[in-house]
């Protein structure tokens, strides 16, 4: 009713109809048409509430208790780690629940520099730059670095905040198939007539589990003189020998220029992003860069987290190692149950089911069985490539592992999945 009075009241309001009135009138109604058909799309996202701290075992609002969880970026089950928690009680209590300020205002305090600091040791880079998300960073970082006699040549499977930053650059935009060496030789040839050349890619993707051919590509970037950025959302604490991520396990520490990546998954879950690179580079970041110039520092209690998570990290090697373990018992028990786990040696490992129906109504089923996992299916992935995405963690148990493998197995016949 209410929405029927304010209809009628906006158009008294709008006044007496003529050209613009109507074109006016046209565009929002199919505006709301729009919003309409999202609410009735298939692929309508809702939001189930937890009730407990992340972790492998969750308890959902409303009932829904002792959930394995295998859908959060919680890669390393630092989100609820004792140390991390304690670190981000002591920096709240010390340092204050928050700025209220930009940094370059009166938002710096020394622990927002000493956790730059260490984010560029960490990489093995000059210097470091905190966001308030690798949003952010990624939003930052193309219109700060590239002007229109530049290039920035992207992977089509790249983070929509990838994407959404080159939008906002004025540099000239190539998009190479994904993960395709001879598509992105061909651009960067064609490239050649720009100031300058800029690779970006995921370091490993999200959807796929899949790592970008990163040895490759700066061969490439060598031969046609051009730079490299990774974003590391989904390497950074875990991938390679010592959880560096997709540059130390590939061998190209010294050869990728630009990093960008997130304190909001591996390395303590609670927000924040970074970029780490050359210093020159980090310095111009700091005078150009829109949402670190416009938006609040982060707060004191999620410094604290992410400084103790890499100082949990950089004391030794063993939690990032602690997770490639069991995803290899996940993806060869589920591979044996006659499953396609897409990627590889990913703890991001898709179970590749075509059809969205079906991947929504297993994911369904799993859940009645105990076990939290999300069906993806198009826009968010291909066409025709729905999946059940699981994502595994150091902190799961191998007998969490086993139960997962167990109740897809059950759900894979029942709903004709498996035969
Ligand atoms: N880049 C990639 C590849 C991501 O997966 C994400 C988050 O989902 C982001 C960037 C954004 O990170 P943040 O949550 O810190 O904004």
């Amino acid at each position: 009713m209410w929405r029927v009075a304010a209809v009628r009241r906006c158009g008294r309001w709008a006044g007496a109809p003529g050209p613009r009135r109507e074109r006016q009138r046209r565009s929002s109604a199919g505006g709301w048409r729009a919003s309409w058909r999202i609410f009735a799309a298939p692929h309508w996202k809702s939001e189930r509430v937890i009730a407990s701290r992340q972790g492998p075992h969750l308890q959902l609002a409303g009932g829904g208790a002792g959930i394995i969880n295998f859908c959060a970026n919680n890669y390393l089950g630092l989100s609820s780690h004792p140390e991390v928690i304690r670190a981000a009680v002591e920096a709240l209590e010390k340092f204050g629940a928050g700025l209220s300020s930009v940094r370059f205002i009166c938002g710096t305090q020394s622990i927002h520099k000493d956790l730059e600091d260490k984010i560029a040791r960490f990489h093995q880079r000059e210097d470091a730059i905190l966001y308030a998300s690798c949003f952010d960073a990624n939003a930052g970082i193309f219109e700060a670095l590239l002007t229109p006699e530049d290039a920035v040549l992207s992977d089509e499977l790249n983070h929509a905040s990838i994407i959404d930053g080159i939008r906002l650059c004025k540099a000239n935009k190539y998009r190479y198939k994904h993960m395709d060496m001879q598509d992105l030789e061909a651009k960067l040839k064609e490239a050649q007539k720009h100031r300058l050349r800029l690779v970006a890619t995921d370091g490993a993707f999200s959807m796929d589990g899949d790592i970008a051919p990163l040895r490759e590509i700066c061969q490439l970037a060598q031969k046609y003189d051009a730079l490299v950025f990774i974003d590391e959302c989904h390497a950074t604490g875990f991938l390679g020998p010592n959880g560096r991520g997709t540059d130390e396990l590939l061998g190209v520490m010294d050869k990728v220029t630009i990093i960008n990546s997130t304190l909001g998954k591996a390395l303590g879950g609670a927000a924040g992003g970074y970029t780490t690179g050359p210093k020159p580079l980090i310095d111009l970041l700091r005078q150009r860069s829109r949402p670190y110039l416009f938006s609040n520092s982060l707060p004191p209690a999620v410094v604290g987290c992410a400084s103790k998570a890499l100082d949990l990290l950089m004391e030794s090697n063993a939690i990032a190692q602690s997770m490639a373990a069991k995803t290899q018992r996940f993806r060869s028990k589920m591979t044996a149950a006659g499953f396609t786990i897409s990627g590889k040696d990913h703890p991001i490992c898709p179970v590749m089911l075509g059809d969205a129906r079906l991947a929504s109504v297993m994911a369904e089923d799993m859940l009645n069985r105990g076990i939290y996992v999300i069906g993806f299916s198009y826009p968010v992935v291909p066409k025709g490539k729905a999946r059940i995405r699981v994502q595994i963690s150091a902190v799961h148990s191998d007998e969490d592992i086993d139960r997962c493998v167990e109740a897809f197995t059950e759900v894979g016949r029942k709903h004709g999945a498996l035969p």
